[in-house]
This record gives C-alpha cells, structure tokens and sequence, in this order.
C-alpha cells in the first residue's frame, strides 16, 4: 500500500513525509482492515513532525479516517465488510486501569493515539481494532465527515467541559477547524447564549470568517468584548490568548484549553487578576469513544458540514506547511484513491 511516513522530527519546512510503498497491516484479534478513502489534517501533525508531541517513529500520521471495511480478523463480530466507518486519535486503551474503568479512557495510563503511537490514515490502509471504529452518518461524504472526527469531537468534548448554561456567554479564541464547529453546536444547543469570537489580527483569515458566520462579536485578542465571558475555550498553539481569555473572565467563570501543545510559552499569570474570583483553567486530553459517538450524532442533526480543503495523499507536506502558514481556512483533507 502507499503510505506517507515521517521517519524522523523535522521543520514542517522540510517536507520530512515520504511517499512509501509498505506492506499492508496484519490482522490480529478483533481487528478490522479499513480502505481509507479520506484522513483529516490536524494541528497536531504540525506538533508530532516538529516534535512537541513525539511520536513512535517511523510513523504515519492521521487520526480522522474515513474508509470502508475491507477484511475482517479473527474473532471480529459486529462489523461487516463493507460498512463505512471512521477512525480517530482514541486508538486502543488499556480498559482496566482506573481510569478505564471510570468512563476516563481519555486519561488511559496506557491511551495509545492513532497516527502518533499507531500507525495512522495518511495512507492506503489502516487497521484498527473494531470497538475503535465508529459507523459515519449518511448525511456526510468522505471529506465531510473527515474533520468531525477529531476538530469536531474534540471541540465537543472542550464545549462540554466548559459546563456552558443556556444564556451565559461564551469567547472563542482562535477560530480554526475546532472552533467553527463548536460554534455550530453552541448555536444549536445554546439560543440565548452570545458568542463572541478573537482572533489574532483584525482583517485575517479567521477574522473575517467569524463575522461572516454571524457571531456577537468579534476582535481581537487583548480587547474587551462587551460583556464578560462566563466560560471560554482557547484552540490556538499561542500562549497570550490562554492569560487574555483568563483576564476578562467573570466571577467564578471558567476556560478550557483545547490544545495538546502550545508552541510558546503561556505568559506569567498573576493570581489577583487571572485566578482570583474563583476562576478556573481546565485543558482537554484525548478523547473518549463516546465523546465521538455522541458527537457525530449531533453532528448529524444539526448539521455540521465542515468548511474542507482537499489535498491528495502525496501532498501532505504541502497540506502541513499550508496548515502552519494559515494558507486555508477551514479542515483540510487528504482525499485518498
Ligand atoms: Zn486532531
Ligand atoms: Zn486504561
């Protein structure tokens, strides 16, 4: 099959991804072989090609697929060849440590993520364990549904942990593949509450983006929006909008960081302006299966088609270096033959 694999950390600059031909995978014990017919780009390529996310090496990246059954291993007994399913970062877990055992998998003492610990869908083919895969509404195609499954779930994930109430209101900092789709479930899930958006410079891409969709208000990071946020997320790899979004928080209000890296340093926090009040910080690790279920469940209702940008597999270098350049908006997806 053809793959492309990242054999050591390089600069994203480098084109480090080389187009490969490998062996198909084996099955092993409850494993199913899925043809991929499209992977989402993440940020966090962006941080396991440069290595602030280091993965098994070689690898090959990838953690939103979507493909078809193709081959089933031994024992596999709820999928059929054939079925359309998808792929995300939750690759296996260990399902005994406590964490496991409290409906944490996210925190798994032994979370193994796909594309990173596993091999990934920047390829032909992946396997995966069939309790790991997950059926893909019909109302998506290939591309659409791609993004959902990490961009997406993830930012579901980050929405609920936030604890948002109907009416309260909410800041959105950065607004990439994540951000726009947890903007939708905020409309659905949320009609009283306002939305206000920031972004790095006035007049960029997301900027631009964000007024269009319609939120309350838009700026910049470091201005004041016209009220105080009750809770906020941050989805951007700086670490000035995570002590920004602290500072206009209200009394007892509450941000989620939803990153795996932050590329710089967060600036230093004092406890009187950014802590004090009972305000709280909480990150998002990995991902539950059933934030991925619940999520392309909702996804399906609402809809949320994601903005997409398609690529094929051996541009991937290009996809990354456009991704970290802030060439496109939206998800980009590598379409696969
Ligand atoms: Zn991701
Ligand atoms: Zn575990």
């Amino acid at each position: 099959m053809k793959a492309m694999i990242l054999k050591q950390i390089s600069r994203v600059e480098d084109m480090p991804l080389k187009l490969e031909d490998v062996p198909k995978p084996d099955l092993k014990l409850n494993e199913i072989l899925v043809k991929i017919r499209a992977c989402g780009i993440c940020r966090t390529e962006l941080d396991e090609v440069e290595g602030r996310r280091i993965p098994k090496l070689p690898v090959i990246l990838g953690h939103e697929i979507i493909g078809n059954i193709e081959s089933l291993g031994p024992s596999v007994n709820k999928s059929k060849l054939g079925d359309r399913v998808g792929v995300a970062w939750i690759y296996s877990t260990c399902r005994k440590c406590k964490f496991c055992l409290s409906g944490q998998e996210n925190l798994c003492e032994n979370f193994q993520a796909t594309g990173c610990d596993a091999n990934g869908g920047y390829a032909q083919y992946i396997k995966v364990q069939e309790d790991f895969a997950y059926k893909i509404p019909d109302k998506f195609n290939d591309t659409e549904a791609a993004p959902l499954l990490c961009a997406g779930a993830i930012g579901y994930r980050a929405l609920r942990l936030t604890g948002l109430k109907d009416g309260e209101t909410i800041g959105l900092f950065g607004f990439g593949a994540s951000a726009h789709q947890v903007y939708q479930l905020i409309r659905y899930l949320y009609s009283n509450t306002k939305v206000f958006i920031f972004t790095k410079r006035k007049g960029d891409l997301p900027y631009i983006f964000a007024k269009e969709i319609g939120a309350d208000w838009v700026g910049e990071t470091g201005e004041n929006p016209p009220e105080k946020l009750d809770k906020a997320i941050d989805t951007t790899p700086s670490g000035t909008p995570t002590v920004e979004a602290l500072k206009i928080l209200d009394k007892g209000g509450r941000l989620v960081v939803n990153v795996i890296r932050k590329e710089e340093p967060i600036p230093q926090l004092t406890y009187e302006h950014h802590l004090w009040y009972e305000k709280e910080i909480k990150s998002v690790a990995n991902i539950t299966r059933k934030d991925v279920i619940d999520f392309l469940d909702l996804a399906a209702k609402i809809p949320i088609i994601p903005k997409t940008k398609e690529f094929k597999l051996e541009e991937a270098n290009k996809a990354l270096l456009m991704l970290k350049r802030g060439e496109y908006h939206g998800a980009g997806v590598l379409k696969i033959e």
